[in-house]
């Protein structure tokens, strides 16, 4: 799998995390010193969710350019559901304006009062239109920074524009509204035809979810990597809202262990647990990384990267200091 998207000569970081746009002065101050933190131990980007419960462009925006003033790269997600042609076109510019070169593209979930089937989409269908929209858009601006090259013919001139990273989203256990594996598969392989070069995956619970994925897409003739996602679940609450969701199966082995626990202590110790036996599963070579959902807090993921050995030695979690 290819690696488009880095520097060339980067060192590599193998995990990544998402945040939400936080949606209080309170949530904010909170947000701030665990961004602190998460960004101390120098992931390979922090992707900034759009729209989902409810937040606005601003807001993610907001915690987009202040990622811009550190040392990790943004992505930032963006969801094209009830969006005209020029207003999608309006808001990627303004993207790229603000800075930004890499971006999660996607459809969306229906709004409010609205279910899947339902005529809630806009001007763009899918998230493939969406990466080609990108695409476009980007091109139009690296053309729009063409300069001269002086002492040249005015027809010589230098390309300025930077290469965006597209990334789309990945169903392991299938989209909800996915009929079969191919459909999803074929999806995927739309959206890396239109111009993804790297897919996140959706949360899920056994390793082998993930892994049987990857290998049927590579067999379909999938080649860009695709990043597992993994989501530390801290309480059985946590994991009924997520399986609502998402509509994942529940994983009832995990739902009993949690369960079987009394204490949120002992419940946190399961879910990380849990989310590192996931994370060393998948992290079967050199070149793989995981994305890991923080829910705007560091502890846990921190907790997740220190039980799979890749959280660098100049951070310190509680269990660190607690050994
Ligand atoms: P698409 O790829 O467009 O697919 C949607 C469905 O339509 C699939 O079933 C697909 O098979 C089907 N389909 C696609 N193309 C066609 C076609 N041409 N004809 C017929 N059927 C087709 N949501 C947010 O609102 N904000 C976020 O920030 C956000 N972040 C996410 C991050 C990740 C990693 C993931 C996995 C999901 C995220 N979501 C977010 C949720 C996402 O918007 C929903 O899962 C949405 O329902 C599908 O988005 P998609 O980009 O996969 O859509």
């Amino acid at each position: 799998p290819r690696r488009d998207h880095l520097p060339e000569g980067a060192p590599v970081a193998r995990f990544s995390f998402e945040l939400y746009p936080p949606r209080s002065e309170a949530a904010e101050r909170a947000l701030h010193e665990s961004l602190g933190l998460l960004v101390a131990t120098r992931p390979e980007f922090i992707s900034v969710t759009y729209g989902a419960s409810g937040s606005t462009r601003d807001l993610s925006l907001g915690v987009l350019r202040h990622l811009l003033t550190t040392p990790v790269p943004p992505m930032a997600h963006l969801t094209c559901v009830g969006w005209t042609y020029d207003e999608a076109s309006r808001i990627i510019r303004e993207f790229l304006d603000a800075g930004l070169t890499s971006f999660l593209a996607l459809r969306g979930d229906p709004p409010q009062g609205f279910v899947e089937g339902e005529d809630f989409l806009g001007d763009l269908k899918s998230a493939g239109e969406l990466v080609q929209l990108i695409h476009r858009v980007q091109a139009e601006k690296a053309q729009f920074h063409e300069e001269a090259i002086p002492g040249l013919p005015g027809a010589v001139r230098l390309r300025s524009g930077r290469k965006v990273t597209i990334a789309v989203a990945a169903f392991p256990n299938g989209h909800p509204r996915s009929r079969s594996v191919e459909q999803d598969l074929d999806t995927l392989l739309a959206k890396e035809a239109a111009g993804a070069n790297l897919a996140i995956t959706q949360l899920f619970f056994e390793a082998d979810d993930y892994l049987r994925f990857v290998e049927q897409a590579r067999r379909a003739g999938v080649t860009m990597r695709i990043l597992p996602g993994i989501m530390p679940i801290l309480s059985p609450q946590r994991l009924h809202r997520m399986v609502e969701l998402t509509q994942e199966r529940m994983p009832t082995a995990l739902l009993r262990r949690l369960e079987s626990v009394g204490s949120p202590e002992a419940q946190y110790d399961v879910g990380i647990q849990h989310a590192i036996e996931l994370s060393r599963a998948v992290l079967t070579g050199p070149d793989d990384g995981i994305h890991l959902y923080t829910f705007n807090k560091h502890e846990a993921v921190l907790d997740v990267l220190d039980g799979v050995g890749l959280l660098p030695d100049t951070v310190t979690t509680p269990i660190k200091e607690n050994a």
